[in-house]
Protein backbone atom coordinates (compact mmCIF):
# COMPACT_ATOMS: atom_id res chain seq x y z
CA UNK A 1 0.00 0.00 0.00
CA UNK A 2 0.96 3.75 -0.20
CA UNK A 3 -0.40 6.66 1.93
CA UNK A 4 -3.58 7.94 0.47
CA UNK A 5 -2.86 12.33 0.11
CA UNK A 6 -5.41 13.97 1.58
CA UNK A 7 -6.25 17.81 0.16
CA UNK A 8 -8.33 19.83 2.65
CA UNK A 9 -10.21 22.17 1.12
CA UNK A 10 -12.89 23.15 3.83
CA UNK A 11 -13.28 21.89 7.51
CA UNK A 12 -15.27 20.11 6.17
CA UNK A 13 -14.12 18.88 2.35
CA UNK A 14 -11.37 16.96 1.95
CA UNK A 15 -10.32 15.96 -1.41
CA UNK A 16 -7.96 12.81 -3.34
CA UNK A 17 -6.80 13.55 -6.46
CA UNK A 18 -6.90 11.18 -9.41
CA UNK A 19 -4.28 9.00 -9.78
CA UNK A 20 -3.81 5.50 -11.11
CA UNK A 21 -7.15 4.47 -12.60
CA UNK A 22 -9.15 6.98 -10.78
CA UNK A 23 -11.57 8.40 -13.34
CA UNK A 24 -12.84 11.03 -11.09
CA UNK A 25 -10.83 12.28 -7.31
CA UNK A 26 -12.45 11.23 -3.91
CA UNK A 27 -14.27 13.94 -1.92
CA UNK A 28 -14.48 13.07 1.90
CA UNK A 29 -17.66 15.41 3.45
CA UNK A 30 -16.14 15.20 7.24
CA UNK A 31 -14.14 16.61 9.63
CA UNK A 32 -11.13 15.90 10.30
CA UNK A 33 -11.69 13.79 13.75
CA UNK A 34 -14.17 11.75 11.81
CA UNK A 35 -11.76 10.70 8.75
CA UNK A 36 -11.16 7.03 8.93
CA UNK A 37 -8.15 5.16 9.95
CA UNK A 38 -9.30 1.92 8.20
CA UNK A 39 -9.21 1.41 4.31
CA UNK A 40 -12.19 3.33 3.80
CA UNK A 41 -10.55 5.20 2.29
CA UNK A 42 -8.95 2.89 -0.03
CA UNK A 43 -12.58 2.12 -0.94
CA UNK A 44 -13.14 5.76 -2.04
CA UNK A 45 -9.88 5.64 -3.80
CA UNK A 46 -11.60 2.18 -5.84
CA UNK A 47 -15.01 3.01 -6.37
CA UNK A 48 -13.47 6.39 -8.33
CA UNK A 49 -12.39 3.67 -10.66
CA UNK A 50 -15.83 2.06 -11.92
CA UNK A 51 -16.66 2.73 -15.46
CA UNK A 52 -19.02 5.78 -16.13
CA UNK A 53 -18.17 7.54 -12.91
CA UNK A 54 -19.00 11.14 -13.02
CA UNK A 55 -18.01 14.08 -10.27
CA UNK A 56 -16.62 12.35 -7.47
CA UNK A 57 -15.91 9.23 -5.32
CA UNK A 58 -18.22 10.48 -2.52
CA UNK A 59 -17.73 10.18 1.76
CA UNK A 60 -20.25 11.39 4.22
CA UNK A 61 -19.42 12.02 7.65
CA UNK A 62 -19.96 8.74 9.01
CA UNK A 63 -18.05 7.00 6.78
CA UNK A 64 -16.30 3.68 7.24
CA UNK A 65 -15.30 0.76 5.70
CA UNK A 66 -17.93 -1.88 4.32
CA UNK A 67 -17.99 -4.75 1.15
CA UNK A 68 -16.46 -3.20 -2.04
CA UNK A 69 -17.90 0.01 -1.37
CA UNK A 70 -17.39 2.14 1.81
CA UNK A 71 -20.68 2.72 4.05
CA UNK A 72 -21.08 6.17 4.05
CA UNK A 73 -20.09 6.24 0.05
CA UNK A 74 -22.39 7.66 -2.51
CA UNK A 75 -21.09 7.15 -6.79
CA UNK A 76 -23.54 8.02 -9.75
CA UNK A 77 -22.29 6.98 -13.30
CA UNK A 78 -23.86 7.85 -16.22
CA UNK A 79 -25.92 5.40 -17.91
CA UNK A 80 -25.51 6.74 -21.47
CA UNK A 81 -21.96 6.65 -21.16
CA UNK A 82 -21.19 3.00 -19.77
CA UNK A 83 -21.85 3.56 -16.72
CA UNK A 84 -22.29 0.27 -14.43
CA UNK A 85 -24.23 -0.70 -11.61
CA UNK A 86 -22.86 -2.55 -8.59
CA UNK A 87 -24.68 -4.17 -5.83
CA UNK A 88 -21.43 -3.94 -3.43
CA UNK A 89 -22.70 -0.18 -3.72
CA UNK A 90 -25.81 -0.74 -2.08
CA UNK A 91 -24.96 -2.95 0.02
CA UNK A 92 -26.12 -6.86 1.10
CA UNK A 93 -29.14 -5.59 3.00
CA UNK A 94 -30.81 -4.00 0.07
CA UNK A 95 -33.46 -0.52 0.86
CA UNK A 96 -32.46 -0.67 4.91
CA UNK A 97 -34.09 2.37 6.26
CA UNK A 98 -35.36 4.06 9.07
CA UNK A 99 -39.10 5.16 9.57
CA UNK A 100 -40.07 7.53 11.74
CA UNK A 101 -43.56 7.87 13.55
CA UNK A 102 -44.62 10.90 15.90
CA UNK A 103 -47.25 10.25 18.78
CA UNK A 104 -49.88 12.70 19.69
CA UNK A 105 -48.74 12.55 23.03
CA UNK A 106 -45.46 14.07 25.56
CA UNK A 107 -43.28 12.11 27.15
CA UNK A 108 -44.25 12.37 30.93
CA UNK A 109 -48.05 11.06 30.08
CA UNK A 110 -46.54 8.37 28.33
CA UNK A 111 -43.60 7.38 31.31
CA UNK A 112 -45.88 5.36 33.47
CA UNK A 113 -47.27 3.11 30.73
CA UNK A 114 -43.42 2.65 29.00
CA UNK A 115 -42.74 -0.53 30.65
CA UNK A 116 -45.79 -2.23 29.53
CA UNK A 117 -45.11 -0.68 26.31
CA UNK A 118 -41.76 -2.23 25.84
CA UNK A 119 -42.88 -5.35 26.85
CA UNK A 120 -45.89 -5.62 24.32
CA UNK A 121 -43.44 -4.78 21.68
CA UNK A 122 -40.61 -7.11 22.86
CA UNK A 123 -43.30 -9.75 22.42
CA UNK A 124 -44.82 -8.43 18.91
CA UNK A 125 -41.81 -7.35 17.04
CA UNK A 126 -40.48 -10.52 15.64
CA UNK A 127 -36.44 -10.55 16.06
CA UNK A 128 -33.12 -12.41 15.72
CA UNK A 129 -31.84 -14.42 12.99
CA UNK A 130 -34.63 -16.11 11.57
CA UNK A 131 -37.61 -15.74 13.71
CA UNK A 132 -41.19 -15.71 12.44
CA UNK A 133 -43.07 -12.05 11.06
CA UNK A 134 -46.07 -10.13 11.83
CA UNK A 135 -47.87 -11.06 8.70
CA UNK A 136 -47.93 -14.55 7.60
CA UNK A 137 -47.95 -14.93 3.57
CA UNK A 138 -50.39 -17.46 2.25
CA UNK A 139 -47.98 -18.47 -0.61
CA UNK A 140 -46.20 -16.56 -3.58
CA UNK A 141 -48.42 -14.65 -5.06
CA UNK A 142 -48.79 -12.64 -1.61
CA UNK A 143 -44.91 -12.89 -1.88
CA UNK A 144 -44.80 -10.89 -5.23
CA UNK A 145 -47.69 -8.59 -4.07
CA UNK A 146 -44.98 -7.62 -1.44
CA UNK A 147 -42.20 -7.71 -3.81
CA UNK A 148 -43.92 -5.63 -6.34
CA UNK A 149 -45.72 -2.83 -4.61
CA UNK A 150 -43.85 -2.57 -1.47
CA UNK A 151 -46.07 -0.66 1.26
CA UNK A 152 -48.10 0.00 -1.26
CA UNK A 153 -49.18 -3.80 -1.20
CA UNK A 154 -49.15 -3.44 2.58
CA UNK A 155 -51.73 -0.91 3.22
CA UNK A 156 -54.19 -2.73 0.48
CA UNK A 157 -54.27 -5.56 2.17
CA UNK A 158 -55.16 -3.48 5.30
CA UNK A 159 -52.05 -2.77 7.21
CA UNK A 160 -51.95 1.05 7.49
CA UNK A 161 -53.96 3.57 5.88
CA UNK A 162 -53.29 5.58 2.66
CA UNK A 163 -51.55 8.51 4.08
CA UNK A 164 -48.98 6.64 5.31
CA UNK A 165 -48.29 6.19 1.12
CA UNK A 166 -47.88 10.16 0.86
CA UNK A 167 -45.24 10.08 3.72
CA UNK A 168 -43.03 6.90 2.29
CA UNK A 169 -40.22 7.49 -0.36
CA UNK A 170 -41.72 6.74 -3.32
CA UNK A 171 -44.63 6.66 -2.09
CA UNK A 172 -44.05 3.62 -0.86
CA UNK A 173 -42.66 1.14 -3.72
CA UNK A 174 -40.01 1.16 -6.18
CA UNK A 175 -41.19 1.42 -10.31
CA UNK A 176 -39.76 -1.39 -12.34
CA UNK A 177 -39.52 -4.20 -9.66
CA UNK A 178 -38.71 -7.67 -11.74
CA UNK A 179 -40.02 -10.57 -9.48
CA UNK A 180 -38.60 -12.95 -12.41
CA UNK A 181 -35.13 -12.03 -11.41
CA UNK A 182 -35.38 -13.15 -7.71
CA UNK A 183 -33.95 -16.36 -7.47
CA UNK A 184 -36.01 -19.11 -5.51
CA UNK A 185 -33.76 -19.18 -2.38
CA UNK A 186 -34.06 -15.76 -1.94
CA UNK A 187 -38.49 -16.36 -2.86
CA UNK A 188 -37.57 -18.96 -0.03
CA UNK A 189 -36.06 -16.93 2.69
CA UNK A 190 -38.50 -13.92 2.22
CA UNK A 191 -41.83 -15.89 2.36
CA UNK A 192 -41.33 -16.26 6.14
CA UNK A 193 -39.21 -12.96 7.54
CA UNK A 194 -41.76 -10.14 6.40
CA UNK A 195 -42.58 -7.75 8.94
CA UNK A 196 -39.24 -8.27 11.26
CA UNK A 197 -36.55 -6.83 12.69
CA UNK A 198 -33.67 -8.61 12.52
CA UNK A 199 -30.49 -8.90 14.10
CA UNK A 200 -28.15 -6.73 15.41
CA UNK A 201 -27.74 -2.82 14.59
CA UNK A 202 -31.86 -2.91 13.44
CA UNK A 203 -34.00 -1.56 16.28
CA UNK A 204 -37.14 -0.45 17.16
CA UNK A 205 -36.75 3.20 19.96
CA UNK A 206 -39.50 4.91 21.48
CA UNK A 207 -37.75 8.88 21.51
CA UNK A 208 -38.96 12.10 22.53
CA UNK A 209 -38.10 15.16 20.85
CA UNK A 210 -35.24 17.35 22.82
CA UNK A 211 -33.90 20.03 21.17
CA UNK A 212 -35.97 21.76 17.78
CA UNK A 213 -33.39 23.49 15.76
CA UNK A 214 -35.87 24.80 13.09
CA UNK A 215 -39.23 25.60 14.46
CA UNK A 216 -41.29 25.83 11.03
CA UNK A 217 -39.64 23.09 9.29
CA UNK A 218 -40.44 20.95 12.19
CA UNK A 219 -43.94 21.63 12.65
CA UNK A 220 -44.21 20.57 8.91
CA UNK A 221 -42.91 17.38 9.79
CA UNK A 222 -45.46 17.10 12.67
CA UNK A 223 -43.00 17.48 15.59
CA UNK A 224 -42.61 19.26 18.64
CA UNK A 225 -40.79 19.58 21.79
CA UNK A 226 -41.00 16.94 24.45
CA UNK A 227 -43.56 15.18 21.94
CA UNK A 228 -43.00 11.09 21.62
CA UNK A 229 -42.01 9.00 18.92
CA UNK A 230 -40.90 5.70 16.87
CA UNK A 231 -38.03 5.33 15.08
CA UNK A 232 -37.55 1.70 13.25
CA UNK A 233 -34.37 0.60 11.82
CA UNK A 234 -34.72 -2.13 9.44
CA UNK A 235 -34.36 -3.40 5.57
CA UNK A 236 -35.16 -6.49 3.67
CA UNK A 237 -33.72 -9.52 5.49
CA UNK A 238 -32.62 -12.68 4.27
CA UNK A 239 -34.18 -12.05 1.30
CA UNK A 240 -32.26 -8.64 0.11
CA UNK A 241 -29.22 -10.47 1.38
CA UNK A 242 -29.61 -13.58 -1.10
CA UNK A 243 -30.43 -11.19 -3.61
CA UNK A 244 -26.96 -9.49 -3.61
CA UNK A 245 -24.79 -12.78 -3.18
CA UNK A 246 -26.36 -13.88 -6.29
CA UNK A 247 -25.89 -10.83 -8.79
CA UNK A 248 -22.58 -10.13 -7.41
CA UNK A 249 -22.15 -13.87 -8.47
CA UNK A 250 -23.71 -13.41 -12.20
CA UNK A 251 -21.88 -10.28 -12.30
CA UNK A 252 -18.27 -11.54 -11.50
CA UNK A 253 -18.70 -13.31 -14.07
CA UNK A 254 -19.77 -11.39 -17.19
CA UNK A 255 -16.76 -8.63 -16.47
CA UNK A 256 -14.43 -9.77 -18.70
CA UNK A 257 -17.21 -9.80 -21.25
CA UNK A 258 -17.92 -6.24 -20.65
CA UNK A 259 -13.92 -5.55 -20.77
CA UNK A 260 -14.35 -3.85 -17.08
CA UNK A 261 -11.91 -4.56 -14.62
CA UNK A 262 -11.87 -3.57 -11.05
CA UNK A 263 -9.37 -3.11 -8.10
CA UNK A 264 -10.98 -5.48 -5.94
CA UNK A 265 -13.51 -8.10 -6.71
CA UNK A 266 -15.98 -6.78 -4.29
CA UNK A 267 -16.47 -3.82 -6.83
CA UNK A 268 -18.49 -6.66 -9.19
CA UNK A 269 -20.13 -4.35 -11.87
CA UNK A 270 -22.13 -4.45 -15.16
CA UNK A 271 -23.23 -1.64 -17.43
CA UNK A 272 -26.34 -0.34 -16.14
CA UNK A 273 -27.58 -0.87 -19.98
CA UNK A 274 -26.96 -4.72 -19.97
CA UNK A 275 -28.79 -8.04 -19.36
CA UNK A 276 -27.21 -8.22 -15.90
CA UNK A 277 -27.41 -4.95 -14.59
CA UNK A 278 -30.95 -4.65 -15.51
CA UNK A 279 -31.82 -8.04 -13.99
CA UNK A 280 -29.79 -6.18 -11.02
CA UNK A 281 -31.92 -3.67 -10.58
CA UNK A 282 -34.73 -5.60 -11.39
CA UNK A 283 -34.19 -7.81 -8.10
CA UNK A 284 -33.13 -4.90 -6.23
CA UNK A 285 -36.22 -3.16 -6.79
CA UNK A 286 -38.06 -6.07 -5.52
CA UNK A 287 -35.72 -6.18 -2.61
CA UNK A 288 -36.31 -2.27 -2.00
CA UNK A 289 -39.76 -3.22 -2.18
CA UNK A 290 -40.08 -5.67 0.39
CA UNK A 291 -37.72 -3.69 2.73
CA UNK A 292 -40.39 -0.26 2.57
CA UNK A 293 -43.55 -3.80 3.01
CA UNK A 294 -41.23 -5.10 5.98
CA UNK A 295 -41.13 -1.27 7.76
CA UNK A 296 -44.84 -0.80 6.96
CA UNK A 297 -45.79 -3.91 8.91
CA UNK A 298 -43.65 -3.17 12.21
CA UNK A 299 -45.27 0.04 11.94
CA UNK A 300 -48.81 -1.50 12.24
CA UNK A 301 -47.60 -3.32 14.50
CA UNK A 302 -46.31 -0.60 16.61
CA UNK A 303 -49.55 1.79 16.13
CA UNK A 304 -51.70 -1.96 17.30
CA UNK A 305 -49.49 -1.74 20.48
CA UNK A 306 -49.75 2.07 21.43
CA UNK A 307 -53.29 2.26 20.46
CA UNK A 308 -54.43 -0.41 23.17
CA UNK A 309 -51.48 -0.36 25.81
CA UNK A 310 -51.79 4.00 25.68
CA UNK A 311 -54.63 4.91 23.73
CA UNK A 312 -52.52 6.55 21.36
CA UNK A 313 -51.71 7.30 17.65
CA UNK A 314 -48.91 7.37 15.42
CA UNK A 315 -48.34 9.43 12.62
CA UNK A 316 -45.85 8.62 10.04
CA UNK A 317 -43.40 11.46 9.46
CA UNK A 318 -41.26 9.52 6.95
CA UNK A 319 -39.48 6.64 5.89
CA UNK A 320 -36.63 6.63 3.55
CA UNK A 321 -33.65 3.90 2.86
CA UNK A 322 -30.10 4.16 2.80
CA UNK A 323 -28.87 1.71 1.04
CA UNK A 324 -30.18 1.86 -2.82
CA UNK A 325 -29.04 2.99 -6.41
CA UNK A 326 -31.87 5.16 -8.03
CA UNK A 327 -31.80 5.80 -11.97
CA UNK A 328 -31.98 10.21 -11.40
CA UNK A 329 -31.98 13.14 -13.23
CA UNK A 330 -28.99 15.24 -12.29
CA UNK A 331 -28.11 18.32 -14.73
CA UNK A 332 -29.78 16.78 -17.73
CA UNK A 333 -28.18 13.39 -17.21
CA UNK A 334 -29.63 9.79 -16.54
CA UNK A 335 -27.21 8.98 -13.45
CA UNK A 336 -27.59 5.37 -11.44
CA UNK A 337 -27.23 7.19 -7.87
CA UNK A 338 -25.41 4.49 -5.38
CA UNK A 339 -26.02 5.44 -2.06
CA UNK A 340 -24.63 2.78 0.45
CA UNK A 341 -25.17 4.02 4.19
CA UNK A 342 -26.13 7.48 2.71
CA UNK A 343 -29.40 8.86 2.96
CA UNK A 344 -31.52 10.88 0.24
CA UNK A 345 -31.84 14.56 0.97
CA UNK A 346 -34.41 16.50 -1.20
CA UNK A 347 -34.42 20.16 -1.16
CA UNK A 348 -37.29 22.29 -0.77
CA UNK A 349 -39.70 22.40 -4.11
CA UNK A 350 -37.90 19.52 -5.55
CA UNK A 351 -40.51 17.50 -7.57
CA UNK A 352 -40.71 13.88 -5.99
CA UNK A 353 -41.40 15.53 -2.83
CA UNK A 354 -45.22 15.22 -1.77
CA UNK A 355 -47.12 18.55 -1.63
CA UNK A 356 -47.43 19.48 2.06
CA UNK A 357 -43.25 18.74 2.29
CA UNK A 358 -42.40 21.29 -0.30
CA UNK A 359 -41.54 24.46 1.74
CA UNK A 360 -39.78 21.90 4.39
CA UNK A 361 -38.01 19.56 2.11
CA UNK A 362 -37.48 15.93 2.72
CA UNK A 363 -37.39 14.78 5.92
CA UNK A 364 -33.93 12.64 6.98
CA UNK A 365 -33.85 10.51 9.38
CA UNK A 366 -30.90 9.85 11.07
CA UNK A 367 -30.21 7.21 13.74
CA UNK A 368 -27.55 8.02 16.47
CA UNK A 369 -26.74 4.84 19.09
CA UNK A 370 -29.71 3.80 21.80
CA UNK A 371 -27.85 5.61 24.58
CA UNK A 372 -27.05 8.82 22.67
CA UNK A 373 -29.49 10.46 20.26
CA UNK A 374 -30.68 10.48 16.83
CA UNK A 375 -31.81 13.08 14.41
CA UNK A 376 -33.96 14.28 11.82
CA UNK A 377 -32.78 16.46 9.12
CA UNK A 378 -33.62 18.32 5.66
CA UNK A 379 -32.47 18.65 2.56
CA UNK A 380 -31.09 22.12 1.30
CA UNK A 381 -30.77 23.75 -2.09
CA UNK A 382 -27.40 22.55 -3.93
CA UNK A 383 -26.80 20.10 -1.59
CA UNK A 384 -23.36 18.37 -2.86
CA UNK A 385 -23.20 14.18 -3.84
CA UNK A 386 -26.85 13.90 -5.58
CA UNK A 387 -28.69 15.37 -2.37
CA UNK A 388 -27.14 13.18 -0.51
CA UNK A 389 -26.05 13.06 3.71
CA UNK A 390 -25.02 10.41 6.05
CA UNK A 391 -27.36 7.82 7.86
CA UNK A 392 -25.73 7.30 10.85
CA UNK A 393 -23.18 7.81 13.17
CA UNK A 394 -21.27 5.01 11.32
CA UNK A 395 -18.92 2.29 13.34
CA UNK A 396 -16.07 2.90 14.78
CA UNK A 397 -15.63 -0.62 16.57
CA UNK A 398 -16.29 -4.51 14.52
CA UNK A 399 -18.89 -6.16 16.44
CA UNK A 400 -15.79 -8.35 18.02
CA UNK A 401 -14.51 -5.18 19.16
CA UNK A 402 -17.48 -3.80 20.74
CA UNK A 403 -18.55 -6.88 22.20
CA UNK A 404 -15.14 -7.76 24.31
CA UNK A 405 -15.39 -3.78 25.98
CA UNK A 406 -18.80 -4.48 27.74
CA UNK A 407 -21.65 -7.28 28.24
CA UNK A 408 -24.89 -7.16 27.98
CA UNK A 409 -25.50 -7.20 30.68
CA UNK A 410 -23.58 -4.31 32.06
CA UNK A 411 -24.78 -2.47 29.09
CA UNK A 412 -28.50 -2.86 29.76
CA UNK A 413 -27.60 -1.52 33.21
CA UNK A 414 -25.75 1.66 32.05
CA UNK A 415 -28.39 2.39 29.83
CA UNK A 416 -31.39 1.90 32.54
CA UNK A 417 -29.42 4.23 35.17
CA UNK A 418 -29.28 6.68 31.89
CA UNK A 419 -33.34 6.03 32.30
CA UNK A 420 -33.31 3.80 28.91
CA UNK A 421 -35.15 0.82 29.22
CA UNK A 422 -34.29 -1.61 27.25
CA UNK A 423 -35.69 -5.01 25.51
CA UNK A 424 -32.83 -6.75 23.81
CA UNK A 425 -32.91 -10.08 21.72
CA UNK A 426 -29.29 -11.75 23.27
CA UNK A 427 -27.12 -10.23 25.42
CA UNK A 428 -24.29 -10.56 23.04
CA UNK A 429 -26.23 -8.87 20.47
CA UNK A 430 -27.17 -5.91 22.67
CA UNK A 431 -22.73 -5.54 23.79
CA UNK A 432 -21.71 -5.42 19.94
CA UNK A 433 -24.41 -2.37 19.64
CA UNK A 434 -22.13 -0.24 22.23
CA UNK A 435 -22.93 3.31 22.08
CA UNK A 436 -18.74 3.45 22.19
CA UNK A 437 -18.64 1.08 19.01
CA UNK A 438 -19.85 4.41 17.19
CA UNK A 439 -18.73 7.95 16.08
CA UNK A 440 -20.61 10.53 17.68
CA UNK A 441 -23.29 11.52 16.18
CA UNK A 442 -23.75 14.74 16.97
CA UNK A 443 -20.23 15.86 15.38
CA UNK A 444 -21.80 13.71 12.43
CA UNK A 445 -24.09 15.89 11.86
CA UNK A 446 -22.23 18.36 12.60
CA UNK A 447 -19.87 17.44 9.99
CA UNK A 448 -22.91 17.13 7.70
CA UNK A 449 -24.60 20.62 7.64
CA UNK A 450 -21.09 22.04 7.82
CA UNK A 451 -20.53 20.50 4.66
CA UNK A 452 -23.91 21.58 3.30
CA UNK A 453 -25.11 18.68 2.92
CA UNK A 454 -28.65 19.29 4.94
CA UNK A 455 -29.52 20.91 7.52
CA UNK A 456 -30.97 20.41 11.49
CA UNK A 457 -34.68 19.95 12.11
CA UNK A 458 -34.63 18.63 15.68
CA UNK A 459 -33.07 15.95 18.06
CA UNK A 460 -34.72 12.19 19.58
CA UNK A 461 -33.33 11.19 22.77
CA UNK A 462 -34.03 7.57 23.08
CA UNK A 463 -36.81 6.30 25.94
CA UNK A 464 -36.54 2.67 25.32
CA UNK A 465 -35.37 0.38 22.95
CA UNK A 466 -36.15 -2.58 21.12
CA UNK A 467 -33.14 -4.62 19.48
CA UNK A 468 -32.32 -6.78 17.08
P1 LIG B 1 -26.47 0.59 9.57
O1 LIG B 1 -27.54 0.82 8.58
O2 LIG B 1 -25.15 1.09 9.03
O3 LIG B 1 -26.40 -0.78 10.11
O4 LIG B 1 -26.83 1.47 10.83
C1 LIG B 1 -27.20 2.81 10.72
C2 LIG B 1 -26.92 3.54 11.98
O5 LIG B 1 -27.85 3.18 12.99
C3 LIG B 1 -25.59 3.27 12.64
O6 LIG B 1 -24.55 3.98 12.01
C4 LIG B 1 -25.84 3.77 14.06
O7 LIG B 1 -25.48 5.12 14.16
C5 LIG B 1 -27.35 3.65 14.23
N1 LIG B 1 -27.78 2.72 15.29
C6 LIG B 1 -27.42 1.41 15.45
N2 LIG B 1 -28.09 0.89 16.51
C7 LIG B 1 -28.88 1.86 17.01
C8 LIG B 1 -29.85 1.93 18.10
O8 LIG B 1 -30.11 0.97 18.82
N3 LIG B 1 -30.49 3.11 18.28
C9 LIG B 1 -30.27 4.20 17.50
N4 LIG B 1 -30.95 5.33 17.75
N5 LIG B 1 -29.37 4.17 16.49
C10 LIG B 1 -28.70 3.02 16.24
MN1 LIG C 1 -29.66 -3.07 7.63
MN1 LIG D 1 -29.31 0.38 7.87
Amino acid sequence: GYAIQLVQETPYRFRIERHGPMRVPGVILASRELLPEDQALQQVVNVATLPGIVRASYAMPDLHWGYGFPIGGVAATDITAGGVVSPGGVGFDISCGVRLLVADMDRDLLAPRMTRLLDRLDHVIPRGAARGAVWHLTGRTQLEGVLSDGARYAVEQGHGVARDLERCEDFGAVADADVSQVGSRAMERGLNQVGSLGSGNHFLEIQAVEEVYDEAVAAAFGLRRGQVCVMIHCGSRGLGHQICTDHVRAMEKVMPHYGITVPDRQLACAPVDSSEGRAYLGAMAAAANYGRANRQLLGEATRRAFADLADCGLDLVYDVSHNLAKIETHDGARLCVHRKGATRALPPYHPDLPADLAPAGQPVLIPGTMGTASYVLTGVPGGEAFHSTCHGAGRTQSRHQAARSITGEQLRDRLEAQGIVVRGATWRGLAEETPTAYKDVDTVVTASEGAGLCRKVARLVPLGVVKG
